[in-house]
């Protein structure tokens, strides 16, 4: 592997539901393409995708990093829907209007992936509010294993950096470095050119240098090309109920949400923050492999069977000693029991049944 490579480590697959453009096969051509030895999905409050996005980053030789961009209660109780404000509700304050911040996280084996996949399903069973939100309880139960950062801007760090409170910030990340171990929790850079990333920049690295936090490089890649970039603004359309005719529509303002190659991102980094994009290589070692989880295992009910006799047959015949009540025994070798109810829908499954 090169050491001028880079892994992206924020993707937004087609499974951010109205939100990420980039479907899998593109994804993992263009990671070949370029030489990439991994890649990351990190799709909006769920894992949908986590099955098939490990299956076919497998089939193309692309090392998957199975993630997530959390949504978390702007540090409330998850069950508790109300809007958080910590300064005066506006565009710099919490996002979702006061529902929740992000925060990216990746699963760093098969039992960080389970734990992850328990985070989410909470978040939507017990902390939907707009959006499925983990808290600080859930994440002390199912840390283990993760790889968390600062997140983007909407994360809950950067949001106390823009609204001027650094120590407010400080507190926060040292907070979740606990959380995830000083070795699992990075400070997360990105750069498309926006101003809400920019005007924070400083006091995100003075913050990261202060607690100690390894610096990341990330594109928040919500599809493939540069060219989607068009497509992507009629999806948010979609997404919003509005039209591209529509001057307050809701849009990215860039177009840089795409896969950058290695010497697009190390040219944006390399100078002014040293090893951001090498730590993308670092966490990549840090992933190990899914396969206890996903990897082909049998899980047909195992049990004994009779010598010389087919297990098919012996499964058939106790499936049908449990629905209808009699003892293995008493069912017939060929054709099923006959059932003292008048369910007639028995002498049809007992006519399908006859190859026994
Ligand atoms: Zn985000
Ligand atoms: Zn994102």
């Amino acid at each position: 592997m090169s050491n001028a490579s880079f892994v992206h480590l924020h993707v937004h697959t087609e499974y951010s539901m109205l939100d990420g453009a980039a479907r899998l096969k593109d994804l993992f051509s263009e990671a070949k393409r370029l030489e990439m030895p991994a890649l990351a999905m990190t799709d909006h409050g769920n894992l949908f995708g986590a099955y098939d996005f490990y299956k076919q980053a497998t089939g193309a030789g692309v090392k998957p990093i199975i993630g997530c961009e959390m949504y978390l209660t702007p540090n409330s109780d998850r069950r508790d829907r109300t809007r958080v404000r910590w300064a005066d509700g506006g565009e710099n304050d919490v996002s979702g209007g006061g529902a929740y911040t992000h925060m990216t996280m990746l699963a760093a084996d098969a039992d960080g992936l389970k734990n992850l996949f328990r985070l989410g399903s909470y978040a939507s069973l017990e902390g939907y509010f707009y959006k499925p939100r983990a808290d600080r309880e859930l994440l002390h139960r199912y840390a283990k294993g993760l790889i968390a950062t600062t997140g983007c801007p909407s994360g809950e760090i950067q949001t106390w950096l823009r609204i001027g409170d650094f120590e407010k910030a400080c507190a926060s990340a040292a907070e979740f470095r606990d959380i995830f171990g000083p070795d699992n929790f990075y400070l997360e850079l990105m750069d498309h050119g926006l101003d809400i990333e920019t005007r924070i920049r400083q006091d995100l690295i003075r913050l990261g240098k202060r607690l100690n936090l390894k610096p990341v490089a990330t594109n928040d890649l919500h599809y493939t090309f540069d060219r989607d970039a068009d497509a992507h603004e009629v999806l948010l359309c979609v997404q919003s109920g509005s039209t591209m005719a529509d001057p307050k529509r809701f849009k990215f303002d860039a177009r840089d949400f795409y896969l950058k190659s290695p010497a697009e991102m190390r040219k944006l980094w390399d100078a002014e923050v040293p090893g951001a994009c090498d730590n993308t290589l670092e966490i990549e070692e840090k992933i190990g492999d899914y396969s206890a989880l996903f990897g082909s295992r049998n899980l047909m009910p195992q049990f004994p069977v009779p010598a010389g006799r087919p297990r098919s047959r012996s499964c058939a015949r106790r499936s049908c000693a449990g629905w209808s009540g009699a003892s293995p025994a008493a069912c017939p070798t060929t054709g099923a029991p006959r059932r003292s109810t008048s369910w007639t829908s028995s002498s049809r499954w007992a006519s399908r049944a006859t190859s026994w």
